[in-house]
């Protein structure tokens, strides 16, 4: 059986590591914003390049946390409106909604499957603050027309990087394109974590010292509150096992993207559309994600031969129950997307030998 992701085998080579780290946490007994967050915040920050690193508890909090503080810092109010792209996984969707904000729903490019320049600027509204796009399946978002587009309405970028650490165009890497960014340590994710984690990356002096304090009940000293925060800090344990594999992320990332060129170069079948990809550093291949008119049948067929598949997304958010108020929406190619796309087995311990099993079933459909 070739899974769609081992999970356990990536996390194996560190598991020795991981118990040092246990015993130094236990021998110290602090746990919640110590040593630990302070050194992987660093080294983290120092990783994307850029000056802040803020660790919090999962993907989602990192994006509302950065609009909160925006909120708080006046530069974005509530009902003001947020570009994002239509076909992005949920929890995006769902931080602007928790921030009090208006998501605006914009379709993707049907190739990269990332947000449309276009699009977004047909989009833009006097009410517009923030474009947020999201460096779907690992692939950056084309962020110099973003950023041009954001510098010339006056607004704020804030990327979603849950799915492309390390990810790296103009020798900028995801999570320095925009204003801020979030991140999510999820265990499926390039880097990711034995649990919950997330973090935010940002220049901006500011912004970084509001979400230190509001991710931590609005608190910078114990008992003094000065903002309405809430409880979202990445703890020192999960710190402790991001810092021993950030180390490897690039090595781990260019494994995937072995896994991916082999597909790209030895996947032929007309019924199988491949992902775009220029060969670049700007993709880090979290998912491979095909696309086919016969995806039931096809992924029945895989099944049926011991391989593991998994849908990025079945459902497009705006046919989601909660968020029942968009259903009048539509996105046709947003819709297409979700209808074709399969996610094939990608990880960095993936065999030569599973690759190509996977490869010749695929030529066989
Ligand atoms: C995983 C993910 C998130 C949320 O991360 P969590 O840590 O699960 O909260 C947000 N956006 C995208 C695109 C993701 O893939």
């Amino acid at each position: 059986m070739i899974k769609f992701l081992d999970l356990k085998k990536i996390n194996q080579p560190y598991e020795k590591a991981f118990q040092d780290r246990l015993k130094t946490i236990m021998d110290k007994g602090w746990y919640i914003l110590g040593d630990e967050i302070k050194a992987f915040e660093a080294d983290f920050a120092h990783y994307c390049g850029t000056k802040y690193c803020i660790g919090v508890g999962n993907g989602l909090d990192a994006l509302v946390l950065i609009l909160k503080a925006y909120i708080q810092l006046g530069k974005i109010q509530k009902g003001d409106e947020i570009i994002i792209p239509a076909n992005t996984y949920i929890a995006s969707i769902l931080a602007v909604l928790q921030a009090d904000l208006v998501p605006v729903l914009v379709e993707p490019n049907l190739e990269t499957y990332n947000l449309d320049p276009e699009a977004i600027e047909k989009a833009i509204t006097p009410k517009t603050k923030a474009i947020l796009p999201v460096h779907l399946y690992g692939q950056l978002a084309p962020m110099r027309e973003i950023n041009a587009i954001a510098k010339q309405n006056n607004l704020l970028v804030i990327e979603d990087a849950a799915q492309s650490h390390g990810a790296v165009l103009d020798s900028k890497k995801a999570g320095n394109w925009g204003d801020a960014a979030g991140f999510s340590f999820y265990p499926g994710k390039n880097l990711g974590a034995l649990g919950d984690a997330g973090a935010i990356t940002t220049n901006d002096d500011a912004l970084a010292k509001m979400i230190f304090s509001i991710r931590n009940y609005g608190s910078e000293k114990k008992y003094v509150h000065d903002y309405i925060g809430i409880n979202s800090r990445l703890d020192e344990l999960q710190a402790a096992f991001l810092s021993v594999k950030l180390p490897n992320l690039d090595a781990e990332n260019g494994l995937r993207k072995k896994v991916a060129e082999r597909y790209l170069a030895e996947i032929k079948n007309d019924k199988v559309k491949l992902p775009f990809f220029d060969g670049s550093q700007n993709h880090v291949f979290h998912l491979f994600v095909v696309r086919t008119e016969h995806r039931e049948e096809f992924q029945g067929y895989l099944s049926a031969n011991d391989i593991q598949t998994l849908i990025h997304y079945p459902t497009p958010p705006h046919q989601q129950k909660a968020l029942s108020y968009m259903s009048n929406l539509s996105f046709p190619i947003t819709e297409k997307i979700h209808r074709e796309v399969l996610s094939l087995p990608i990880s960095p311990v993936m065999t030569d030998e599973e690759i190509g099993y996977v490869i010749e079933i695929i030529n066989k459909f």
